[in-house]
């Protein structure tokens, strides 16, 4: 919460301060963005293979620092502290892999076939845009920014970096590495604070923004954008349906449905926050979830030892982010209770333990028009629903005003295609899920609500450039005579 010129962050497993960083005024981000631009002019100079350079340097201040990140990020966003030590610095690294070995290949100027044009040339190139505002959330408060802006400086650009005010000290800590590992400090700048900084950010006017968040933030975010004709990539919510076949191997569709909704207590973008499943494996896929969501050890991530040394615990789930979250994953259950539907396991907030925590949640009989199969949640909820046919299951998949991702399983792989290709998503998966998200190689967005644009894999990578037409009439020259 902000404080003055002060912004604190607090642990939501414990309540207590994290610690605290001087909050960005309003009235600097323009000089910012000016300091930003002139970095960039001199960065943009240099070839593409000396930015690569930089990249070993970075990895190796990645590695040193892993557990220190990892800790900050666990103590910041609550959830255990292998996944912050994984789930957020894997990403980070296979970006840097990634860029050291595709990058050549996917920013290289290209030549175009004209046809019987033959005394023309045309070369595309792909050059920086200039400076880039990246805006991020708080539930990968590391991996996400750094896969962005390890990208965006990459292909040429300086970022302005505006974390959540709920992370903020990871986003800082992102910034650090990235100055410890050497880069001059005016190309990466970070912007403390709430949405108004972000806002401001977006109205100083940058070559283009990168908004990760909510679909009603992405709405003013590109409102705001527009009246510049700032480029946007926008990576929103989801609403991420399950499509288990009745031919599925309903162990690993049971820890698929587990992993994908309880995961960071349900705060990941592509959660699977729907599951609709065959008649004939309803009963015995979904006791499985209900056994193994069961089995979940929820607690805080970290303690202080008496001796005031930080250890990890041994928990599979984080509580939620802050209270107004709890409150809307329990509007949710109690919506779905008044309906008709029926708590199977969890259902109620966890008053036994300090901070937000809730339970893993699995619903059944829960009418179609109830919210929680039609707003994120963005929670540990999962709702099933008992469908008579694959063609029901897709139809229940695509009527949602979200495409981010989905999956489908079923041991016929044929038939698993055909579903594949029939849901309306970003990235469908079958027999597989969620982490798919963090491989640098592969893209990552979606459509309708759930945003514009791609990040990571060569997509993403030129996104953070633009193109140049270099057209020339190809005939002697009089110096070549
Ligand atoms: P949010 O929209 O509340 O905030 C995101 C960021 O935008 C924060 O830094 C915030 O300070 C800033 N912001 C708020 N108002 C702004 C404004 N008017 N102008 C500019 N910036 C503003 O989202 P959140 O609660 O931090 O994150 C959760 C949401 O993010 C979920 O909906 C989730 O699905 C989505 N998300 C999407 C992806 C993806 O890749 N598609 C990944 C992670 C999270």
């Amino acid at each position: 919460m902000p404080n003055g010129t002060i912004l604190r962050s607090y642990s939501p497993a414990t309540g207590e301060v994290v610690g605290s960083l001087p909050l960005t005024e309003i009235p600097a981000i323009p000089g910012m963005l000016a300091k930003a631009g002139a970095a960039q002019r001199v960065w943009e100079k240099r070839a593409l293979a000396e930015r690569l350079r930089f990249l070993p340097r970075l990895r190796a201040e990645l590695l040193t620092r892993k557990e220190e990140i990892a800790r900050l990020v666990s103590w910041e966003t609550g959830k255990p502290y292998p996944e912050s030590l994984t789930v957020e610095l894997i990403p980070a690294l296979d970006m840097i892999r990634f860029l050291e070995k595709e990058a050549e290949r996917i920013l290289r100027p290209e030549r175009l076939g004209l046809g019987w044009f033959v005394h023309k040339r045309s070369i595309l190139e792909h050059i920086p845009l200039g400076v880039v505002g990246i805006i991020s959330p708080w539930n990968y408060p590391f991996g996400i920014p750094f896969t962005q802006v390890t990208a965006a400086l990459i292909a040429g650009n300086a970022v302005l970096l505006k974390p959540s005010e709920l992370t903020p000290l990871s986003g800082r800590r992102l910034v650090e590495v990235f100055g410890e590992a050497g880069l001059e400090p005016d190309l990466l700048q970070l912007i403390t604070g709430e949405g108004s900084r972000g806002e401001a950010l977006v109205s100083a006017g940058p070559d283009k923004i990168v908004f990760t968040g909510s679909v009603a933030t992405g709405k003013k975010v590109m409102g705001a954008a527009a009246q510049a004709l700032i480029p946007l990539t926008l990576e929103l919510g989801g609403k991420d349906p399950m499509l288990v076949l009745k031919d599925a191997n309903l162990e690993r569709a049971a820890n698929g449905a587990v992993w994908g909704a309880f995961t960071n207590a349900g705060q990941v973008c592509a959660s699977v926050e729907r599951c609709y499943v065959e008649r004939a494996v309803a009963e015995e896929f979904i006791a499985k979830v209900v056994a193994k969501a069961g089995r979940l050890r929820q607690g805080s991530p970290l303690e202080r030892a008496p001796g005031g040394e930080v250890v990890a615990k041994p928990v599979d789930i984080g509580p939620l982010i802050n209270e107004t979250q709890r409150r809307k994953v329990q509007a949710q259950v109690e919506e779905a209770l008044a309906l008709g539907g029926k708590v199977l396991c969890g259902g109620e907030p966890r008053s036994d333990l300090p901070g937000y925590f809730y339970p893993p949640t699995v619903l059944v009989n829960v009418p179609p028009g109830a919210a929680v199969w039609r707003e994120e949640t963005f929670g540990p909820l999962l709702p099933i629903a008992v469908v008579d046919s694959a063609e029901e299951g897709i139809a229940l998949a695509n009527d949602s005003r979200y495409a981010l991702s989905a999956s489908v399983w079923s041991q016929n792989r044929r038939q698993a295609r055909a579903v594949a290709g029939r849901l309306e998503a970003g990235t469908v998966w079958i027999n597989d899920l969620i982490y798919t998200y963090g491989l640098a190689a592969t893209p990552w967005g979606g459509y309708k609500e759930s945003g514009l644009g791609r990040t990571h894999a060569a997509e993403g990578l030129r996104d953070f450039t633009q193109t140049r037409h270099r057209n020339e009439g190809y005939y002697p020259l009089k110096s070549e005579l």
